[in-house]
């Protein structure tokens, strides 16, 4: 079976040019989940799959992230197929949030009639949740204001930082064999995110070689940090991963 990470953006909030941050991960070559749900975000899945998400993990509530889910609670309400399947996998922390940015709205649909959380299946988790019979690890990451921003891990096949500063006490446990690492990163870091000079003091040589960068803030950094040596992730660009391992004995 092949996995893959499929890029559908790349780019910090103000890079529109590379879309928003998001990214799926297909089993052999199925969308199984998608992570984070910016402006631009559902267009892409739907050109890449020609069908909406039945999967969505978020990390967090900043715009270019979930500035998509009204548009797809629209077109899951109006779906008699879909309507109310979509599971929305979110850090039970981040719902007051979520629900103050996306669901709190007057009048969700114009006609009334509707709850936001009905065209959805919203799953709030803490530790981690089950897919398919497969454990995704939930960990929390360093996005200024503690609690408010999450990572996925997949054991033995990836880590997705999401938002964050460095956070190589979290990678120690996660990304402690051949994972790839999506990791949020671009040429100059800030109290929210990652620059390049901070992935030089924080990380160890074996632990920057499996780095994949991505939330970089143009083109242009994008191929700077490129030059410096590191593998950077390209809007619609999909990257094997290692198979994962079965669940842990304890996961869950
Ligand atoms: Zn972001």
């Amino acid at each position: 079976m092949n996995w893959h990470l499929h890029f559908l953006g790349v780019g910090a909030a103000h890079a529109v040019e590379l879309g928003s941050s998001a990214v799926v991960i297909e089993r052999g070559d199925e969308p199984l989940l998608l992570i984070d749900c910016g402006p631009d975000t559902l267009d892409r899945y739907v050109a890449a799959y020609g069908t909406l998400p039945r999967a969505l993990f978020i990390t967090h509530t900043h715009m270019d992230h979930v500035a998509g889910l009204e548009q797809l609670f629209i077109r899951l309400w109006f779906d008699q197929r879909l309507r109310g399947s979509t599971k929305v996998f979110v850090h039970a922390g981040l719902l007051p949030w979520l629900q103050a940015r996306a669901a709190d709205y007057p009048g969700a649909l114009a006609e009334g009639g509707v709850n936001f959380w009905e065209a959805f299946r919203l799953l709030p988790c803490t530790r981690g949740f089950w897919l398919d019979g497969l454990w995704f690890d939930v960990f929390a990451t360093r996005h200024h204001v503690p609690g408010t921003s999450y990572g996925l891990a997949l054991d033995a096949s990836f880590v997705y930082t999401g938002d964050t500063r460095p956070i190589p006490e979290t990678l120690a446990r996660y990304a402690g064999g051949s994972e790839v690492i999506a990791h949020d990163c671009s040429l100059v870091g800030n109290p929210s995110h990652t620059g390049i000079d901070d992935i030089e003091r924080e990380y160890p040589d074996a632990l920057r070689s499996r780095l994949l960068l991505y939330h970089y803030g143009s083109a242009a950094d994008g191929a700077a940090l490129a030059a410096r040596g590191y593998r950077i992730a390209s809007a619609n660009e999909r990257i094997a991963l290692p198979v994962p391992a079965k669940p842990r004995a304890d996961a869950g």
